[in-house]
């Protein structure tokens, strides 16, 4: 069986070496290898017994592969379609900004948070990606825009709580100054709300930045477009992020994504401020706002530009600090689960039509 070598540390390396019978100095020359994302037929330093002892035990450096790119004219952006070595599919987002480059990888393949609005969830999810499969989705890109990552955000396909240890690896490995080196400040990682995962992550003393998805305050409402509410109300959630910023002293970045007649009038947005304020208390809150990028299947609309304008300027006026969202890659328009999900019925349907011909 193949094992990805991807991520490992040194000591996990020499176990390797090791049970190989490979020795000295050639351990830590893998090791370098392993942590530039190369895999053996590369490792040229090597002599070629050494290359086969690791391939026929299995041992390689595998990244995903790319299915499909898709490259803005607009701005830059790319956005990749990725199989993993089961033929899983996820995606991931490189944009490009004057601070550097960011990617926005996938956590899990499909979703179970079952979020009304998002395609990542349509057909719930098929597994946990190991951190190897998240991580690799950075050295992959990297190889292909031939550019360095300085930023990553865990927004893309899954949620990041719900694959918990996989997580806190991926984050402590891209973190390794042996590896893509990659600081604690410039990675945010976004969740629905799994309180119990916001309590932990508050304890691993890992100063990274940590979003919300709210899009709701009203709890009733919130169960509705987010599933996840019925496990952990609003109150719980909001009092979890006043927990991890007393813990921690990060601040914490609200996510609203505004869909017309559900979640976008002003009355919402007044009641919004004013519940932020009386559970955070003094900690500083910023609310990001993004227009939904509607899912077909899901038949829900984006607010209309003036309402949008009209909710942000209540909660400044609420005394709350909002940004409306830049939209990046414009022209390859597809929320995060758009393209998976997509591919998979081209899939199907090509299977269907195989079925169909005698
Ligand atoms: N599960 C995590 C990570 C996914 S992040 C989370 O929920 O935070 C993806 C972000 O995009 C989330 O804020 C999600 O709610 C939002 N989102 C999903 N589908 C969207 C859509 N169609 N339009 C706009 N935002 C969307």
């Amino acid at each position: 069986m193949a094992v990805n070598m991807l991520g490992m540390t040194e000591n996990e390396v020499a176990g390797i070496c090791g049970s190989l019978s490979i020795t000295g100095f050639r351990i830590k020359q893998i090791y370098k290898w392993v942590s530039a994302g190369k895999d053996v037929p590369g490792m040229t330093n090597l002599p070629a017994s050494v290359r086969a002892s690791l391939t026929e035990a299995g041992y390689g450096v595998f990244l995903p592969k790319i299915e499909k790119k898709l490259v803005s004219s607009i701005d830059g952006t790319v956005k990749y379609l990725f199989s993993l070595s089961d033929g899983e599919l996820i995606e991931s987002v490189v944009m490009k900004y004057e601070h550097g480059n960011t990617i926005c990888v996938s956590c899990q393949a499909g979703c179970r948070m079952g979020c009304r609005f998002c395609a990542s969830t349509l057909n719930g999810k098929v597994r946990d990606l190991h951190y190897s499969e998240i991580l690799g989705q950075v050295y992959a890109a990297e190889a292909d825009t031939g550019e360095k990552i300085s930023n990553i955000v865990m927004m893309g396909i899954g949620e990041p709580l719900d694959n918990y240890d996989n997580t806190v690896k991926f984050l402590h490995t891209v973190n390794s100054p042996d590896g893509l080196n990659i600081g604690f400040r410039h990675i945010s990682l976004s969740t629905c709300g799994v309180v119990s995962g916001i309590d932990r992550l508050a304890e691993e003393d890992m100063p990274i930045t940590l979003s919300i998805s709210l899009h709701c305050i009203d709890n009733e409402k919130r169960k509705e477009l987010m599933p996840v509410t019925k496990k952990w109300s609003v109150d719980e959630l909001l009092a979890a992020c006043k927990r991890y910023f007393d813990r921690t002293g990060r601040r914490i970045s609200f996510e609203y994504t505004l869909i017309a007649g559900e979640n976008d009038s002003v009355k919402q947005a007044a009641e919004l401020a004013e519940g932020l304020k009386k559970h955070l208390g003094r900690m500083p809150i910023h609310v990001n706002l993004i227009p939904l990028n509607p899912v077909k299947e899901r038949g829900l609309g984006t607010s209309a530009r003036e309402d949008v304008k009209r909710f942000q300027d209540t909660l400044i006026s609420h005394g709350i600090n909002a940004t409306v969202r830049r939209k990046l890659g414009p022209d390859i328009n597809a929320s995060c689960g758009q393209l998976r999900h997509s591919a998979k019925q081209e899939n199907e349907e090509n299977t269907e039509k195989k079925g169909d011909t005698p």
